[in-house]
């Protein structure tokens, strides 16, 4: 791929969904419709269990390549480089999509005090991770990216519906949460169409929508993190729902032993280090679901459990390094531990 975007590059899909084919199918049952394609940096597949017909599945993945097109921050072309390639200079006009996902970033750095911040741009570039020939970039570059980062440099003009980056060299990346965006505008497709039943999967985030024939919840499967893929540590039962993971196993290198991965500190400058392994969201809100992913992750678990508690009807899995699973006050009326090795502490 040259057309390396920061959505996430990971051809890993971390979460599968289970239980979903619906048995004995009646003769005139249409059959279930899927579509998979590379979009948004990663593998995503929209699958209708029940309702809708092929033009759905246009629809939503015309959507998806909307939605790179404005906010990828590694298309030359997205409405999201223009803005990063005028920092500093003026500002620029931007779609409905790209102002709210700036907004709703924004607002998470505002509630994170700055541990998560759509600003990372400039670091994230050069970690660059996932993409290959990665090293721990020199200390003095570290730190002129870190100099970089600060989310209140960010001037969003509602009228003009314009963002301007304040500072030359400035760069936003919405890789933490434009793919939850992406879900939740692909459920108003299902909704307009009026399909019944359907598995979003855009890079392992998952948004299984509406319920299937049978009534009975779905079951999405939690990524064992040191498992090959489709191992399952977990599985996460429920009606309408979107299950979405951050994790240390997706996008990563090694150097001297040590491992890197792409959820950056703005405050060290690199990997988070706090013996975190992943964090996942359950929820009804994608977008939430990917910014809260991301967010838990950096704050901790304990910083994390709290800030959660914001956010209503809304689970948290963290997994940390020595095996233990905690999980978020009445996570555990959804969540179901399968790998034993692993040791369960709600918090
Ligand atoms: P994934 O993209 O693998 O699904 P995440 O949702 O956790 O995982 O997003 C990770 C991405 O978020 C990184 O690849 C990068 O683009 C961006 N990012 C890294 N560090 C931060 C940070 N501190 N704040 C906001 N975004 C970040
Ligand atoms: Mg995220």
């Amino acid at each position: 791929m040259s057309m390396l975007m920061h959505f996430s590059n990971k051809m890993l899909i971390s979460v599968a969904v289970f239980g979903v084919l619906v048995a004995a199918a009646p003769a005139l049952q249409a059959e279930e419709l899927s579509k998979t394609d590379f979009v948004l940096g990663t593998v995503c597949t929209v699958r209708l269990v029940e309702g809708g017909n092929s033009a759905t599945l246009t629809k939503a993945f015309a959507r998806l390549r909307t939605i790179e097109a404005h906010m990828s921050a590694n298309r030359n072309d997205s409405e999201l480089s223009h803005v990063n390639d005028m920092a500093g200079k003026e500002p620029v006009k931007v779609s409905d999509d790209t102002f709210y996902v700036i907004s709703k970033a924004l607002e998470y750095a505002r509630l994170t005090n700055g541990a998560f911040d759509p600003t990372v741009g400039p670091l994230v570039k050069l970690w660059n991770i996932g993409n290959g020939g990665e090293k721990v970039p020199p200390e003095k570059e570290i730190l002129a990216a870190k100099a970089l980062i600060n989310w209140r440099d960010v001037a969003m003009d509602e009228k003009a519906h314009t963002v301007f980056l304040k500072k030359a060299g400035m760069r936003i990346d919405l890789g933490a949460i434009a793919k939850g965006y992406a879900a939740d505008e692909i459920e108003k497709i299902m909704l307009a169409d009026k399909v019944k039943a359907a598995i979003i999967d855009l890079g392992g985030n998952i948004f299984v929508y509406g319920s299937k024939r049978d009534k009975s919840p779905w079951r999405v499967g939690i990524q064992n993190p040191d498992s090959p893929r489709g191992d399952y540590l977990a599985i996460v039962t429920g009606t309408q729902m979107t299950v979405v993971t951050s994790g240390i196993y997706e996008r990563f290198f090694f150097e001297n032993g040590k491992r890197y991965h792409h959820i950056l500190s703005t405050q060290t400058g690199f990997p988070v280090d706090n013996g975190l392994v992943s964090v996942s969201i359950v929820s009804k809100s994608s977008i939430d679901a990917d910014g809260l992913s991301t967010s838990l992750f950096i704050l901790g678990i304990q910083k994390g459990m709290e800030f959660l508690g914001q956010f209503p009807d809304t689970y948290a899995v963290f997994i940390d390094n020595q095996k233990k699973v905690y999980l978020s006050p009445g996570a555990s009326k959804v969540f179901t531990l399968l790998d034993k090795t692993y040791t369960l502490a709600e918090k």
